[in-house]
């Protein structure tokens, strides 16, 4: 579960967020959408306290991630996020990619972590390809071995930053699916897109930030055609 409360955040005189609500509970898929520059990747790195904020408090499972004690590698690892061109590390395999934070931050051992990372890649479809570097991967198994690797260490929240960017229809649809599939599992799916259309099929709930402020776009009120209308207003209302 995240929670949003009045949070306030401005890179010297440019406000990104003013006063900013917004929750997502377990199992629950939201979508932030916006222009670029409008503040969304920042939006993420606050959450998992990557970015600091000015004002507010944000609350992972109940627990303030603000607060002082915190232990930030425990918090990032109940965390997880792909970046926005979901960055594997080009000298190793899929399966290795996946093993290597395993081994890393959950302390596995080497046939431990090797052994996970295998049921991780069996689950996003791409057992095949456990010993391919990334170069040989297409854009969407990337994506899907990004994804993996997060699932990997048991998140109970997902960030996603772009999960679409640089993905043809297809791909999109199959980074879709599977992001349906985590959500299923109880973790709580956070992204961020300019994928109006992505974030209409894949998300329970689509918020729009634009002028520092977070407009949720009512799933009552429209849907389908009326809803991507209605997040596309309020994006090309964000002039600069
Ligand atoms: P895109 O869709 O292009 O990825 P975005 O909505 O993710 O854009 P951000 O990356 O969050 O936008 O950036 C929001 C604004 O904050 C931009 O104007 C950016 O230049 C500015 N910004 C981001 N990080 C910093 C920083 N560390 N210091 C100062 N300004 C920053
Ligand atoms: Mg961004």
């Amino acid at each position: 579960r995240v929670e949003l409360r009045a949070v306030t955040k401005a890179f010297g005189r440019q406000c990104l967020f003013d006063d900013v609500n917004f929750g997502a509970v377990a199992g629950e898929v939201v979508a932030v959408c916006g222009k670029s520059g409008s503040g969304k990747s920042t939006l993420l790195r606050t959450i998992n306290r990557i970015e600091s904020v000015d004002a507010g408090d944000i609350r992972i499972d109940g627990e303030s991630v603000l607060h002082g004690s915190i232990d930030l590698a425990n918090l990032r690892s109940r965390v997880g996020m792909v970046l926005q061109s979901a960055p594997l590390f080009s000298h190793l395999s899929a399966v290795e990619n996946i093993a290597m934070p395993l081994r890393r931050v959950r302390g596995l051992s080497r046939r431990e972590a090797v052994e996970r990372a295998e049921d991780a890649l069996d689950e996003v479809g791409l057992a095949q390809r456990a010993v391919a570097l990334p170069h040989t991967l297409s854009g969407g198994e990337r994506q899907r071995v990004a994804v993996a690797r997060s699932m990997a260490l048991e998140p109970s929240v997902l960030l996603l930053d772009e999960p679409t960017s640089a993905l043809d229809w297809h791909l999109r649809d199959e980074v879709g699916a599977l992001i349906r599939s985590v959500a299923d599992k109880g973790v709580t799916v956070f992204m961020v897109t300019h994928d109006c259309d992505f974030a209409d099929r894949v998300a329970d709930r689509v918020a729009v930030l634009s002028r520092a402020a977070l407009h949720e776009v009512s799933r009552c009120d429209c849907s389908g055609a009326a809803l991507l209308r209605r997040v596309r207003d309020l994006i090309c209302c964000d002039a600069p």
